[in-house]
């Protein structure tokens, strides 16, 4: 029997270039604190246009220190998603901090602006004298927006900066999935105090784990420089450690392998580009294809659809075929709110942010990398239509807000134990 090809759903574009980047540092007694890590470090923050950058050793590590650096605590709490990748709620919670859930635009994916406004102006009181915005229901301050660039389409942030100098808050931007995306000409993750990115190797570029913290404030670098060695202080010793602080260091082989990809960029993106371009021209009517939204330039991280039709194919059905016909697929994202840990901490419940759980419940990603050919992309494209034409019709049980996906409106935010 001829053995059937896969394609893989990420793949990491290494060339030689890095293969003999790190092998130079492996020729070297510097393999952690060394000269990489400035350079690395330099030439990610001259690409991004911001004075200072900071690696860490991962993209959760970097968001931890965010939420630290700002000193957001346990009376706070802090605003974001529930369509992301686990971690940008998880690095409240390090913190003791509480997530503030808010439901997404149903185009881009991302927080709805206008939903954080409203959210704003109804359930949190601007004390007078102070300034300080508390959430009426838990008793909080609200310190921050936590936005998610998710796959790649960059939020809007003219807007979202708008309403956070208007309630003086602060703004992460975790532009994990969106290096060199552009929102209204400025790259994510360079607009707000902090910005973050991610280096595990299904990202765009990969320092196989790695992360980087961006920001333009000398104080927050100084002290993310400090927690991510032990909160060792610059100047004292060794063993003087100042502040509460992590091994949150990437080594120097790491630093020369993101070196030798951030050079590579432009090229990498390109690339993507291309490949999501191709899919978008073969898929347009077979399903949802991602909208780029005016003003906005996208990055590629995964090439997300979403099912359409009526009935709606079996999603889970779909996913399982394309996996047995050797096509990468997966179910990004599942809602942070309804993973089982979230669900018994904070008593969410399926219905609670529609507009996410309606789009979560129908999107697929396809594979997307820089090694995939016109030919492999159009086999992928063929496979799913020849799914899609098998599919069975969703399980009436799993619809939670039957057939309204998105169009109802939505209950603003939950929010869990004060
Ligand atoms: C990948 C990713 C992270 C975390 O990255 P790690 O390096 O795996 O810790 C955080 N947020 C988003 C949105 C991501 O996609």
């Amino acid at each position: 029997m001829e053995k059937e090809l896969k394609i893989p759903l990420s793949s990491p574009d290494i060339t030689g270039k890095e293969i003999d980047a790190v092998v130079r540092v492996l020729q070297t007694p510097h393999l952690s604190l060394g000269p990489k890590l400035r350079e690395f470090e330099e030439a990610f923050a001259g690409y991004l246009g911001v004075e200072h950058a900071v690696a860490v050793s991962s993209g959760t590590a970097a968001l931890h220190l965010a939420v630290k650096s700002l000193g957001i605590g346990e009376k706070d709490a802090v605003i974001t998603t529930p369509f992301s990748f686990i971690s940008s709620a998880n690095c409240i919670l390090f913190e003791r901090a509480l997530p503030i859930f808010v439901d997404i635009e149903p185009v881009t994916y991302n927080i709805a602006p206008e939903r954080v406004e409203e959210f704003l102006g109804t359930e949190c009181a601007t004390e007078w004298g102070t300034g300080r915005v508390l959430h009426r229901k838990s008793g909080r301050q609200v310190k921050a927006i936590l936005a998610v660039h998710v796959f790649g389409h960059p939020c809007d942030m003219e807007r979202l900066a708008a309403i956070a100098a208007k309630y003086r808050l602060h703004i992460i931007e975790d532009a994990c999935e969106a290096i060199g995306a552009e929102c209204q000409g400025k790259k994510a993750g360079s607009v707000g105090e902090i910005g973050i990115f991610a280096f595990y190797p299904n990202k765009q570029m990969t320092t196989g784990e790695g992360g980087m913290l961006v920001t333009r404030d000398p104080g927050v670098a100084l002290l993310c420089r400090s927690l991510r060695n032990q909160g060792r202080d610059a100047g004292g010793g060794w063993l003087a450690h100042r502040w509460l602080g992590y091994n949150y260091r990437l080594s120097d082989l790491n630093c020369a392998l993101g070196i030798a990809q951030l050079s590579r960029i432009e090229e990498i993106l390109r690339k993507r580009d291309m490949v999501a371009r191709l899919y978008n021209s073969l898929l347009d009517g077979l399903v949802a294809v991602p909208a780029t939204v005016p003003g906005a330039v996208r990055s590629w991280f995964v090439y997300v659809v979403a099912l359409k039709g009526s009935p709606e194919p079996d999603r889970e059905w779909v996913l399982k075929e394309l996996t047995r016909r050797g096509i990468g697929c997966s179910n990004y994202f599942p809602p942070i709110h309804l993973q089982p840990f979230y669900q018994q901490s904070f008593g969410y419940r399926p219905g609670d942010f529609p507009i996410t759980e309606g789009i979560a419940r129908r999107t697929v990603a396809l594979p997307l990398h820089n090694r995939l050919t016109a030919d492999e992309v159009r086999r992928v494209v063929e496979t799913l239509r020849e799914v899609l034409a098998k599919s069975p019709a969703r399980p009436e049980e799993r619809k939670a807000v039957p057939g309204d996906w998105g169009l109802r409106r939505a209950p603003l935010q939950r929010t869990g134990g004060a």
